[in-house]
């Protein structure tokens, strides 16, 4: 055989190497630790609280894929049989194992430093807090609530604490139902705190008051504009107002402002539940003042529940995500309909022309649409 001769055709032997094969996923997929969870392994597992579990049922809760939604609506529905069962015999009243409760104010005053004292306030004395979000900026802004994980570093090793952000994507409707969804499979967890953060913007409170039993505002004393953007609808719809960073130079300025929305709130209607709003003052960041925020809901508790009102608001409140979720489904099955947006097209031509009135066009396609549907 000839010596191989120096040459750029020559095949060099190459070196080994690494595996292109993740060995451990070969692993589970032999052992079949991969397989998906049955509806029943979900709700035992949350049941006994495992996280793992609750977050991947909160996972399937935010999915828009048709087949996780089937499953994730089988789960809530087996969890909320267990919390019906465990209403049988109290009178046949659910028993309120949990307390909700909706926290909002403008970016900066303070929240997420507030829901970490009140937080570690609770699961030192025995609580287990889950603190959940309503952001809809956050598709735009990438989560900027809970999204950054600087954001309560204490709660987020604490045992006792699970901390969900937002769901990203969606619209408000859809993430309200969503953190609704998920508020239901963490008190099955075993969660007796539920605490639903949002951004003092508008709509965001409205959809976060319709899912809690208490809601908190968080202000700001002497930040020039004394109602700082927040709508006058939403400091009605709050059962306490607490001034944060009531501390150092600020603790006078704090108090005024206290004299000052006690003032304003008395020239609003008492609440249907009849409770008076509690305006006090704060320190997130000293601590001050949070044990009366706790102290104030629990007072709140006890007065709604004795007035029959607590439960009437819950009630209420899951009334109406009956009706508005029977409003949202037909209106888009209307506007989904091929020949209904082809009529719509054609007749808001007509309409603007002057050729049919829009009541009688509306007729048309309504009729159209349930006249199909019969057929
Ligand atoms: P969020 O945007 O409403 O969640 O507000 P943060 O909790 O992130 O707080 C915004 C800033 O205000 C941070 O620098 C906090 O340290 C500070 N802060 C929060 N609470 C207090 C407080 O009670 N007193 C003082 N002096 N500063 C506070």
């Amino acid at each position: 055989m000839n010596k191989p001769t120096k040459s750029a055709l020559n095949v060099m032997l190459g070196i080994d190497q690494p595996s292109q094969i993740n060995e451990e996923a070969v692993r589970k997929l032999r052992s079949g630790r991969h397989k998906t969870l049955s509806v029943e392994e979900f709700v035992r597992g949350i049941r006994e609280g495992n996280r793992t579990i609750l977050s991947k049922a909160i996972t399937l809760v935010e999915s828009s894929l048709h087949q996780h939604q089937q499953k994730a609506q089988e789960i809530i529905a087996e969890c909320l049989k267990i919390r019906q069962s465990l209403a049988i015999g109290v009178s046949g009243q659910l028993p309120a194992s949990s307390i909700r409760i909706g926290i909002t104010g403008v970016p900066g005053v303070g929240k997420s430093t507030f829901i970490e004292a009140l937080g570690k306030y609770l699961t030192g004395s025995g609580h287990k807090l889950a603190v959940l979000a309503i952001d809809p900026s956050s598709s735009r802004s990438k989560g900027s609530i809970l999204g950054d994980k600087t954001r309560m570093e204490e709660l987020a090793t604490d045992p006792n604490a699970f901390i969900r952000p937002s769901p990203s994507a969606g619209s408000l409707g859809g993430v309200a139902r969503k953190t609704r969804e998920t508020i239901i499979l963490c008190e099955t967890a075993g969660f007796d705190v539920i605490m639903v953060e949002t951004v003092g913007v508008g709509q965001s409170e409205i959809a976060v008051h319709s899912m809690v039993d208490f809601f908190l505002l968080l202000m700001l004393a002497g930040a020039g504009d004394e109602l700082q953007g927040i709508k006058r609808g939403i400091i009605e719809m709050a059962d306490a107002i607490f001034i944060n960073k009531a501390d150092g130079d600020n603790i006078e300025k704090a108090g005024l402002a206290k004299t000052e929305y006690s003032n304003a709130l008395h020239l609003f209607p008492l609440p249907e539940s009849g409770w008076i709003p509690v305006v006090e003052t704060c320190s997130a960041k000293t601590r001050e003042g949070i044990f009366t925020v706790w102290d104030t809901i629990q007072d709140f508790c006890a007065y709604t529940t004795s007035k029959g009102y607590f439960t009437h608001r819950r009630m209420d409140q899951d009334r109406q995500v009956l009706i508005e979720t029977i409003e949202e489904s037909l209106k888009s099955s209307f506007y989904n309909r091929k020949e209904i947006s082809h009529e719509l097209k054609r007749l808001e031509v007509e309409v603007i022309s002057g050729k049919i009135s829009p009541y009688l066009a509306a007729k048309e396609l309504l009729d159209r649409y349930f006249g199909n549907r019969d057929s």
